[in-house]
């Protein structure tokens, strides 16, 4: 299933919310590329990027091997540390409750996502792990960046798949 679209191209020189969702969103790229559900993430730390990942579960057989899973562990071997306070970690997609509980568990500062998930969403989209009361750490979340490209990518990947499958279905 070939990959309609285009990775983007962001200026180097202005290093904002949307800089880094283009390179998770080429990270999403690269998974489609491997035929796994486009969702990438990558982490900054004092300007740098110093993580980047995508989706991985069906080429590592492995339903932990998410893009931000992947991503805080590149993270943490970079920095020399699990504790991650002062990383923003972008990611296309709300993160799940397996990957929002990693982040909580990171100690990052902050977590960028493009698309809200209703259903699986852990950030405020079907429940909020953030908002636990009792724990120590929280995170600042922002959300809606680069959001109409990051849905059409993964949407689009989900209507290919339905109809590819529906296909053998049919013969
Ligand atoms: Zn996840």
């Amino acid at each position: 299933m070939e990959c309609p679209f285009e990775k983007v191209h962001p200026s180097q020189l202005l290093r904002d919310d949307l800089f880094y969702m283009k390179l998770a969103y080429n990270q999403a790229i690269d998974a489609w590329r491997e035929e796994e559900v486009p969702v990438g993430a990558v982490i900054e730390w004092e300007g740098e990027v110093i993580a980047k990942a995508h989706n991985r579960i069906e080429g590592t057989g492995d339903p932990t091997a998410h893009a931000e899973m992947l991503a805080l562990t590149q993270a943490s071997h970079r920095i020399g540390d699990w504790r991650l306070n002062g990383c923003t970690l972008y990611v296309t997609k709300e993160p799940c409750p397996m990957c929002s509980g990693a982040l909580l568990m990171s100690r990052v500062s902050r977590v960028v996502f493009a698309v809200a998930d209703a259903k699986m969403g852990c950030l405020g989209g079907a429940a909020d792990l953030n908002a636990l009361p009792l724990i120590n750490h929280h995170f600042t979340i922002s959300k809606g960046v680069f959001e109409a490209e990051c849905r059409e990518l993964i949407q689009t990947f989900f209507e290919k798949k339905r109809k590819s499958q529906g296909q053998k279905f049919d013969d």
